[in-house]
């Protein structure tokens, strides 16, 4: 099914192929049609029209969005009318579009990398991409566009949080009131609350924060350098900022810049954007990181270029993980951690490319994880890391009991009779398992001890998985009905937001030959990244 991380993943795509999504429209008097944009966020290249907004991907931390500044109609979408709209403003940020382009141009002379950017094409009048929807459009087409300016947003924000673990978002306007000021929006700290919780009060507040180092650069800034007065209320951050930073988590700050008009003005915006890009490196140099996780100074794992993997090791871990760490100790580009409950709460799986759950009882490891701990790996895998799960590890992934990571779109069948035995069946493998298992195999003998009988759950949040093998003979001992187990899947593989899944009811790990199937879906299931 076409799910929200189906789209989101669309969109990455596109960042990580490093491309301009499409190019500015110089002075153009009107847009493609807004269906155009709806799917993913760009338009058809094939079609004659322009892009309502235009997304880049980058080679940073920071990501440059402004709203405001496009003067392009949208067609099919008429000028809003503001009724009941509190504080209407149809009135474009003057210049902040063609600001925010020469800023990313002066930030990669500077850092010799690009910001992420997502500029608006479309005017104000049409779509005002600052506000909550409800005051933001005022017809069907509009909603799509809106809808996927913000995609784009997320998604880049998704990213940097997968390739350096945290970043920032400076959402650029333009303001008239106060000609000669640059004002911070930052919601009063809100949308700062993980750089405030991560280098605290100066890295906002202080002579070395973004508005700081404004100041040094010659912007009259409000609220002063080193005060908490309150930001203005008019100018204190909008929409953007308060969805896409920190206020309700995560590790995307966010801050809002209003320009007067005096650094906007076409004859000096090429000074102040160098200006602006002087101040954001300096700021990036203290509170942003200068590296992508993987490339981390003083981790061991990342120097060498291993690929870091977490093994649970932990209540519900049974004797199989001591075959499985055996077989990932013969891996030769794989760096091995035991992990705990407590560890993967407290923080553990940061800088792992790929957890992986061991056979044992998937109930005692869901429930000793707890829903913080979970939820932790669910954000693990959002963001782009891998989940290998071998019978327990398969139960676990599943979207199935109480205790499930629901990161498999999964159910199971026959849990009254999940100790139907233990012993040797045979698996077929579809041309999916055969090409991720690099195997020219349709039928093989694979050890198999009470692992789940896996079938589609069909839930709408979660992508469908794809079939890799399923079982051609069976084991029902203890009771359990003969003829259940066979056809249902044995191997899964799936997408859970940007990060890939495979799971094994039986386990590879503990038959002769098929050892290769880890480090296969080792590889599958890797994070993806760019060499930028
Ligand atoms: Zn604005």
């Amino acid at each position: 099914m076409k799910t929200i991380a189906a789209f989101l993943f669309t969109l990455s795509a596109t960042f990580l192929a490093g491309s301009i999504v499409d190019a500015a429209p110089a002075a153009v008097p009107s847009l493609g049609s807004a269906a155009d944009v709806a799917s993913d966020g760009r338009l058809n290249q094939n079609a004659t029209s322009n892009a309502a907004f235009t997304v880049a991907s980058g080679g940073l931390p920071v990501i440059l969005t402004a709203p405001h500044g496009g003067s392009a109609a949208v067609p099919g979408v008429p000028e809003r009318k503001g009724d009941g709209v509190t504080r209407f403003n149809s009135r474009a940020d003057t210049n902040t579009d063609v600001l925010t382009e020469k800023l990313a141009d002066a930030l990669d002379q500077k850092l010799g990398k690009r910001p992420y950017v997502v500029v608006a094409r479309f005017h104000r009048k049409y779509i005002d991409a600052n506000r909550r929807p409800a005051d933001a459009f005022e017809s069907a087409e509009a909603k799509a566009t809106y809808d996927a300016y913000h995609a784009a947003i997320a998604s880049a924000c998704k990213e940097v949080t997968a390739r350096w673990g945290r970043g920032v978002v400076l959402d650029i306007h333009g303001q008239a009131a106060q000609p000669g000021v640059a004002l911070r929006g930052t919601q009063n700290g809100k949308t700062v609350t993980h750089l405030l919780k991560q280098s605290g009060h100066e890295a906002v507040y202080g002579e070395t924060s973004l508005f700081g180092q404004l100041a040094k650069q010659g912007f009259a800034v409000f609220p002063a350098v080193g005060s908490s007065d309150p930001e203005s209320p008019n100018y204190s951050g909008g929409h953007t900022v308060g969805i896409h930073g920190s206020s309700s988590g995560g590790t995307i700050d966010a801050i809002q810049l209003e320009l007067g008009t005096q650094y906007r003005d076409s004859e000096t915006i090429g000074d102040m954007a160098d200006k602006l890009a002087s101040a954001i490196t300096a700021f990036a140099k203290s509170y942003l990181p200068a590296a992508e996780q993987k490339l981390a100074a003083g981790d061991a794992t990342n120097r060498t270029g291993k690929i870091a993997i977490g093994v649970y090791f932990d209540k519900g871990a049974g004797p199989s993980v001591k075959a499985l760490l055996r077989t990932l100790g013969k891996f030769e580009e794989v760096s091995v951690t035991k992990l705990t409950a407590d560890q993967i709460r407290s923080g553990g799986l940061t800088g792992l490319d790929i957890l992986m759950h061991p056979g044992g009882s998937g109930g005692d490891q869901g429930r000793n994880l707890d829903e913080p701990g979970r939820e932790k790996i669910r954000n693990f895998v959002r963001e782009g890391g891998g989940f290998v799960g071998i019978c327990a590890g398969a139960y676990l992934a599943s979207a199935h009991y109480p205790w499930s990571l629901n990161i498999l779109d999964a159910k199971v069948l026959d849990t009254q009779h999940w100790n139907r035995g233990t012993g040797t069946v045979d698996i077929e493998l579809t041309s999916k398992g055969r090409e991720t298992l690099r195997t020219t195999n349709q039928k093989l003998p694979i050890h198999y001890a009470q692992g789940p009988l896996l079938a589609p759950a069909n839930r709408p949040e979660i992508e469908d998985y794809e079939e890799m093998a399923t079982f051609k003979t069976e084991i029902a001992k203890n009771g359990a009905p003969k003829g259940v187990m066979i056809g249902t899947t044995a191997i899964a593989r799936g997408r859970f937001g940007q990060g890939r899944v495979v799971c094994f009811s039986p386990h590879p790990e503990m038959t002769a030959g098929l050892e290769a199937f880890l480090q296969d879906s080792i590889d599958y299931v890797n994070r993806k990244r760019t060499s930028q």
